[in-house]
């Protein structure tokens, strides 16, 4: 179980090409000019796939070799871990922690099995979906990316339909048609996750006190 008494974790998973990076990046900019309730940070994940064009080390993602990544496995190091387009992923127990118990809010960008998994040992965690608004768009999105051959743009489409059957094991969805939209419906439901009573009580202890007489 992870402390989350000041600091919120929450899990955005997506298909890709539905935008979530841009979004991600975006509320991580608002919480830049202190618009959120909470700081807000990226949990960094390791994986085995091969940096592309412009991902920095510890920046983007830890990249790491199989055996490295294995051994990671052995010493139980991942909160979580999964295959996804035949690379290993995972989050690590380091890359949360201490935040959390400061009070900051930690997103972990990762695939539905990740979610899964950390869903089972903690509850408390909030989970949004991402779509993007018809399958056209998603496939079009894709393809502007440049970023990958036809064939992978094939394959990513048959992932993206298999990643979004996944969506009711979400507790919420945000469309992404209108991206200050979708960003507003992310920070909406950000903001509401640190108003929540017992988030409350740890922060305004004291005022709850002088206030109650307890
Ligand atoms: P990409 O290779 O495009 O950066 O990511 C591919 C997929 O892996 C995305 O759906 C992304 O959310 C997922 N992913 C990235 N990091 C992790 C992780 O630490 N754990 C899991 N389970 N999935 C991850």
């Amino acid at each position: 179980m992870i402390n989350q008494a000041l600091g919120n974790l929450f899990i955005v998973a997506a298909p890709s090409g539905a935008g979530k990076s841009s979004l991600i990046a975006a509320l991580l900019e608002y919480s830049a000019q202190n618009k959120l309730s909470n700081p807000a940070q990226l949990s960094v994940s390791h994986t085995t796939r091969a940096p592309r064009e412009g991902e920095v080390n510890a920046k983007h993602y830890h990249f790491t070799s199989i055996e490295d990544f294995e051994a990671l496995i052995e010493q139980d190091a991942f909160y979580e871990y999964a295959k996804v387009f035949g690379n290993y992923y995972g989050t690590s127990k380091e890359a949360i922690s201490d935040k959390l118990s400061q009070g900051i809010d930690v997103f972990l960008d990762i695939d539905w099995q990740g979610a899964r998994q950390i869903k089972a040992v903690n509850p408390d965690v909030v989970s949004i979906f991402i779509l993007p608004p018809s399958i056209e768009s998603l496939r079009e999105r894709l393809i502007g990316r440049g970023k990958d051959s036809s064939d992978v743009i094939d394959k990513r489409m048959q992932e993206a339909v298999s990643e979004m059957s996944h969506y009711k094991e979400f507790d919420y969805l945000v469309v992404n048609d209108d991206f200050e939209q979708a960003l507003s419906d992310f920070v909406s439901i950000v903001n509401g996750q640190s108003l929540k009573a017992n988030k409350q009580q740890a922060r305004h202890a004291e005022l709850l006190a002088s206030l109650t007489g307890k």
